[in-house]
């Protein structure tokens, strides 16, 4: 089985396992095992040398029950609908773990950027933009960013929609540049948010953050400022980070800025000075309180998790841990904060972003720092809450709470 089919069985299999807690009938679970709406799309795009190439894409609007639909959208070479029909899946029950009025939606592209120019990837996001613009808008479901995008292709995909729109839509589209309706704090919002969570685990751990080593496998957007805010937020040491390269490590500690400008002017985080480096597995294995997995998919499976040795895996990447994987750890008592739970900070912000541009306003970022540690915190105590009351997992108990409200939704809408 290919890794996207893969993620997708184990987006299922977690539903199928608070379905039985929830007590949904066979109906009421196949109808949140498939997505209400999908869209193929082909964009033909003028390359720089002249010549038409023409890129797939996707998107999936998984569930609306909750409200208009939310998701990024991904630009990668191995993207497949699969991997966007799960990731929209995780984006429903993120939406409504969180209470966001909001349901789950995910978009792709299959593409290399780091093989395209700065002019064609402008074209290919414009491409995409025409292509879905019938099923998108701020009513209906808002785009946001993934992996190998960022607020420049927000900035355009909202310029696109608003010429087809005939008229300035700032709500389009979330993660776009703040001189462009974008919200202050939404550049670390996934991290910080996720740190919020591990400080509460920690809490309830008896761990000193200030003591711990961390770990983190995917040194992008996510990854970079979980880094950054683990040593300036809790005065953590991270001793390890990664990319698609490799990974280094310093018993010492890195500092993830210094460590972030040396990876713009070499293009990857191996042989950083003064630090050794390491293969991605190696990483993931080494000793250390905190693990954060911040780059794709199926990283920790039955293959490795056995010799994972952290205590707290804070998944800020989507799907990170396979079922297998996660069936070692739990019985090796490692605490995870599931992915839904732990990555929400995203959203949250990307949430705020929309309010403000409804009501043409902008927050400080102090209020939003305040609003996102408020709700993380809330979320976070909810799912433990749950957990120790039910005698079930940190991922059982997030799921089991998120799809009961997307069912209380769909029931009250009468579509179940
Ligand atoms: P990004 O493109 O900024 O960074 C991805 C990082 O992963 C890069 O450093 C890349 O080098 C690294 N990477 C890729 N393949 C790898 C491999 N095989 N081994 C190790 N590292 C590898 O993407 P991002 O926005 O930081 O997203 C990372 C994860 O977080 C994804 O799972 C994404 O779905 C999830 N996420 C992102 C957001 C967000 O706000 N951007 C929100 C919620 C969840």
């Amino acid at each position: 089985m290919g890794s996207s089919s893969k993620l997708l069985e184990d987006v299922k299999q977690h539903l199928c396992t608070c379905a039985a807690g929830l007590k949904l009938t066979p109906d009421m679970e196949a109808f949140l095992e498939m997505p209400m709406r999908e869209l193929y799309v082909s964009l033909p795009v003028h390359m720089d040398d002249g010549s038409i190439k023409v890129f797939k894409g996707f998107r999936v609007q998984y569930n609306e029950a909750l409200g208009p639909t939310k998701g990024g959208i991904r630009f990668h070479p191995e993207d497949t609908m699969e991997t966007t029909r799960a990731l929209a899946a995780l984006m429903t029950w993120k939406c409504a773990l969180h209470k966001l009025p909001l349901g789950g939606a995910k978009g792709g592209v299959i593409c290399n950027p780091k093989e395209l120019s700065h002019r064609e990837i402008e074209r290919l996001s414009r491409a995409y933009i025409r292509g879905i613009y019938q099923i998108i808008g701020p009513d209906r479901d808002i785009p946001a960013p993934d992996v190998y995008t960022n607020p420049q292709v927000m900035a355009w995909m909202m310029d696109e929609y608003s010429k087809l729109a005939g008229k300035n839509v700032f709500g389009s589209i979330t993660g776009k540049p703040t001189s462009l309706g974008g919200s202050a704090g939404r550049y670390d919002a996934t991290a910080r948010g996720g740190l919020y969570a591990i400080r509460e685990a920690a809490e309830k751990l008896g761990i000193n953050l200030k003591a711990s080593r961390v770990a983190v496998h995917g040194f992008g957007n996510v990854g970079y400022h979980a880094a950054y805010l683990a040593k300036k937020l809790f005065g953590c040491k991270v001793v390890a980070v990664s990319d698609s390269k490799g990974a280094i490590f310093s018993a010492n500690g890195l500092d993830p800025e210094d460590v972030s400008g040396y990876k713009h002017s070499t293009g990857s985080v191996l042989d950083y000075p003064g630090a050794e480096n390491l293969t991605n597995e190696e990483l993931l294995e080494l000793d250390v309180e905190i693990l954060i997995p911040a780059s794709l998919e199926n990283v920790i499976t039955e293959r490795n998790a056995v010799r994972v040795k952290t205590r707290i895996l804070a998944e800020m990447a989507n799907g990170p841990t396979t079922v297998e994987g996660e069936a070692i750890l739990n019985s090796n008592g490692v605490h995870i904060i599931p992915d839904i739970l732990c990555n929400g900070g995203g959203v949250i912000v990307s949430y705020f972003e929309m309010v403000q541009n409804q009501s043409s306003t902008q927050w400080e970022e102090g209020k939003i720092q305040s609003r996102l540690e408020r709700q993380m915190k809330e979320a976070y105590n909810s799912v433990y809450d749950f957990a120790s009351k039910n005698n079930v997992n940190m991922r059982q108990a997030a799921y089991t709470l998120a799809v009961g409200r997307v069912v209380e939704a769909m029931q009250l809408r009468g579509w179940i």
